[in-house]
Formats: structure tokens, C-alpha cells, sequence
């Protein structure tokens, strides 16, 4: 041991769930079953690379209102955990997943694209900031990015997670084969 602390920068994606991982619904924005979960396309060939990359997967989603009647906690739960099986069973991980409960009104600091959800988090690593990104498919996610001086990439809601991620920067398509890999559900 010495006495300085070496610390490699981390690669990180920083990804918001709705509309980007899983289907959002436009008329109430809300999973709340299982019937209501799906994964967007390119999502698992799409957080694969990522991790093929180097990536450690953050997931950062607001969730209006949660825990409260309007959106009892064991209504997200199910699609969520499931969302997380499905993933598993695909070799995904996120290493951490953080929640902002509150409602727009509440005010909160965690709130995106308030940072307050990962300031400590962040306190604890060096960022390779060249490489991490947020990616979102709303003005808050890059919002988000741009309090938190990070490249954003845009997903269009519902859209195609892949293509989104290959937009980026050194996660151009290239000759893998990540492709052909059979999807787990
Ligand atoms: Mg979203
Ligand atoms: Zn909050």
C-alpha cells in the first residue's frame, strides 16, 4: 500500500429508464404492471457494448410521485425488478440505480436535472469525463448532462437505444458481432 491513492477513471454511462430502456406510455408516463413493461429495441445488444467498452452502468430515473397513492410501490416494483431480471439474464448489471420519488412540486435537490441524486456518489471516483455520457430522451436528461459537465447523447422516446449509443463518439458501429447475440427474455 502507499500512501497516494491511484484512482483509474471510470467510464460511465449515465442512462435514463423511461423512453429510453423501457417503453414509456404517452398518456400517463407512468409503468405500473408488468403488462405495461417492454424493452426498447436496442437496448440489450445497445448496454452489452457498453459493458464490452468498459462502461460501469448507472440508471437515473425521476419517478413522479412515488410511493405515494398515485403510484403505490409495489406497482413499480414488478416491472422494475423484472426489467432487472431480464437484463440479468442477458449479463447486464447496472451498478447503481438511483430514484428521484418526488413530484415536480415537491422541489426536491434530486430531482433530474438537479444532480442531487449522484453527488455523493461522484464525490467518491474520477470520471473519465471524456468518455461518460448521459443519455436521455428528454430536455432534463440533458439538462442533466450539462449541470454535471457531461457529453449527452439524444434517444429519441421509444427509440432505438443502439443506434443511439453509436452516435457516440468511440461507440461507432464497427465489425463486432454484437449483433448476432440471441436476446434472453
Ligand atoms: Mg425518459
Ligand atoms: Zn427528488
Amino acid at each position: 500500500m502507499t500512501t497516494s491513492k491511484t484512482k483509474t477513471a471510470q467510464k460511465i454511462a449515465f442512462l435514463d429508464r423511461d423512453g429510453t430502456l423501457i417503453f414509456e406510455p404517452q398518456d400517463t408516463y407512468q409503468i405500473d404492471s408488468l403488462e405495461k413493461l417492454k424493452i426498447l429495441d436496442g437496448v440489450i445488444d445497445g448496454l452489452q457494448k457498453l459493458k464490452e467498452k468498459g462502461y460501469s452502468l448507472i440508471m437515473i430515473s425521476n419517478q413522479d410521485g412515488l410511493g405515494t397513492s398515485s403510484f403505490p410501490y409495489p406497482d413499480f416494483e414488478k416491472p422494475h425488478q423484472k426489467m432487472l431480471q431480464i437484463f440479468a439474464k442477458n449479463n447486464i448489471k447496472f451498478d447503481q440505480i438511483f430514484i428521484c420519488p418526488h413530484f415536480p412540486k415537491d422541489n426536491c435537490a434530486c430531482r433530474k436535472p438537479k444532480t442531487g441524486l449522484v453527488q455523493n456518489f461522484l464525490k467518491n471516483l474520477e470520471l473519465d469525463k471524456t468518455a461518460s455520457f448521459v443519455c436521455g430522451d428528454r430536455s432534463s436528461d440533458k439538462e442533466f448532462a450539462q449541470n454535471l459537465n457531461l457529453n449527452f447523447v439524444k434517444i429519441k422516446t421509444n427509440g432505438n437505444f443502439l443506434k443511439a449509443v453509436e452516435s457516440f463518439g468511440n461507440l461507432k458501429k464497427n465489425k463486432s458481432n454484437y449483433l448476432l447475440s440471441k436476446i434472453k427474455d
